[in-house]
């Protein structure tokens, strides 16, 4: 069984992390739900993919003069009660155009960002209402750079997570981060219940102090098996293209991850975003399903990928 988990919700349809996103990918029958987790100057965690607003909302247009030196506009800046004022966009370029221009149209709707109380209390409703076990898949952003704002986002969450009766291994939840450091201490001084996921990013990306170039080795890969569940590669870390033909092969990283006893969640299948070697989504679900063996998948079209497992 693949788990599929809807990245940021149904976000190939409606803006990212949304609640109508994450209602939709509820409907279309995901098994799991994404939450990006960042906070807010009054220490509220909110569901939202950046540590910025800018090219997620009309912040610009409401707080002008809210702007860091760096032009860009902060989550950490901003109280809840002024989020809650924003309008939640389709995500866009620097610039203003969008970053997938076939998806909702940017700056336009008349969506709100949510908190992650609300979120999880929308997943138990909808849960209730159709007898499923939709579970939460929260992660960690940039833990690092909160600490130095003056929050730790870990212990709110795991409170926040038992306020809503999530407690137990068993539960439908699996805890997300880039941070090796952070998902190590998730572990080792949090008591985290909950299945841990190492994210794997490239060290290009500044996304955390980690080197991912070492996590990804055999070394690294036995070693995040002695405090983490599973490991939540990039696409193409599971994929050789040959360089004769460039025909897709799978790499070592799986193989690895499976002999260490971890699971392989890879992020994330796009129908208007293939890699390099797919033709067709069809073809990029079947190698990561059928040849790769992935235990989940990270996607922002959950029901295309569904319909492509149930053939
Ligand atoms: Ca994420």
């Amino acid at each position: 069984m693949t788990l599929v988990i809807a990245h940021r919700g149904a976000s190939g349809y409606l803006p990212e992390h949304t609640l109508e996103a994450k209602t939709l990918a509820f409907e279309m029958g995901a098994d799991y739900l994404e939450q990006d987790i960042v906070a807010s100057r009054d220490d509220e965690l909110l569901v939202l993919h950046d540590i910025h607003l800018d090219r997620v909302s009309d912040v610009a247009l409401k707080f002008p003069e809210r702007k860091r030196p760096d032009g860009r506009y902060y989550v950490r800046d901003f109280d809840l009660a002024e989020i809650r004022t924003l309008k939640a966009w389709e995500r866009m370029q620097a610039d203003g155009t969008p970053v997938y221009p076939g998806r909702y149209p940017v700056q336009s709707g008349d969506f709100r960002f949510n908190t992650l109380d609300e979120e999880l209390s929308l997943v138990q409703k909808l849960n209730a209402e159709h007898s499923r076990r939709v579970g939460v898949y929260p992660e960690i952003k940039r833990p690092a750079w909160h600490k130095r704002e003056g929050v730790d986002i870990a212990p709110l969450l795991l409170a926040t997570l038992k306020d809503h009766g999530y407690t137990q291994a068993t539960d439908p939840v699996f805890v997300q981060c880039f941070d090796d450091a952070e998902v190590r201490r998730l572990r080792s001084e949090l008591d985290c219940p909950f299945p841990l996921v190492q994210l794997i990013g490239e060290n290009t990306w500044f996304e955390a102090a980690t080197d991912y170039t070492a996590l990804r080795s055999p070394e690294g890969i036995r070693e995040i098996a002695q405090y983490a569940d599973a490991i939540g590669p990039h696409i193409s870390h599971l994929v050789d293209l040959q360089s004769v033909d460039g025909v897709p092969v799978v790499a070592d990283l799986a193989g690895l991850a499976r002999d260490a006893g971890l699971q392989v969640h890879p992020y994330t299948f796009r129908v208007d975003d293939l890699p390099p070697g797919f033709a067709s989504f069809d073809d990029l679900v079947s190698f990561f399903v059928n040849d790769v063996g992935v235990d989940g998948l990270f996607t922002d079209f959950p029901d295309r990928v569904l319909s492509l497992l149930k053939d």
